[in-house]
């Protein structure tokens, strides 16, 4: 069985779903990390981002699987934290943008997700999973917030309060391409439940998709 996350970046997205995860006792899928990770290759490689056939090539070559506590491993190799740097926040936008990356990308995702235990379930986090990746997820959820409240909530996590306006005008120029890239746009599934998550802490929305999970 399949549940999965999807929303803007910053929305809380990766807490709760790994929370889900964990309560229910379920595989974690990040999917921007798989993003990232490709990414990352593509800037040490010194790839063009704009370069949609460069990029593609660069994301078939990669091995990307996932450790036992649901680290993304390029090639065997932990990607953490280097997919986390700003370089790659930066250039994650334009490279995951194009189709022959997401193609590549969404084809590992669902085949991960068929190689959980019938007795198990994954938990999908990302904007796509309940529109493309997985449009016949068990349950779909779709968690928005202000803008101003992910930015707050993104530089307490980096710990980088000083740096609120930067991280803001960062998550405004991130919903701006992830709404209007042609090929699977951010948009809300019409059968998700929608979770407005302003002032309510990672563990009451975890609750609020338990609940709904298991009625
Ligand atoms: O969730 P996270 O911030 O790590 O995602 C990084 C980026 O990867 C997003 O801004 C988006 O451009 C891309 N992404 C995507 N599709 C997904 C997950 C992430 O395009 N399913």
């Amino acid at each position: 069985m399949t549940i999965a996350i999807d929303g803007p970046a910053g929305a809380g997205k990766s807490t709760v779903a790994r929370g889900v995860a964990r309560l229910l006792g379920w595989t974690f899928l990040d999917t921007g990390a798989m993003y990232r990770a490709v990414t990352l290759e593509v800037l040490r490689c010194g790839v063009e981002t704009s370069s949609e056939e460069d990029c593609g090539r660069v994301a078939r070559s990669l091995d990307l699987t996932f450790d036992s506590k649901d680290q993304i491993l390029i090639d065997g190799v932990p990607g953490e934290p280097g997919i986390r740097s700003a370089e790659v926040t930066r250039a994650v936008s334009a490279v995951s943008a194009h189709p022959a990356v997401r193609k590549v990308v969404v084809a590992d995702q669902r085949a991960l997700a068929d190689a959980c235990s019938p007795e198990g379930g994954l938990v999908a986090e990302g904007r796509d999973t309940t529109t493309v990746v997985f449009p016949n997820a068990a349950h779909k959820f779709f968690l928005i917030a202000t803008a101003s409240e992910r930015a707050q909530r993104r530089a307490r996590e980096l710990n980088q309060v000083h740096r609120l306006d930067e991280i803001l005008a960062d998550i405004e120029r991130r919903d701006l391409l992830d709404t209007t890239r042609s090929d699977s746009p951010l948009r809300e599934a019409e059968d998700a439940v929608r979770i407005e998550t302003d002032g309510l802490s990672p563990d009451e929305v975890i609750a609020r998709i338990l609940s709904e999970v298991r009625s």
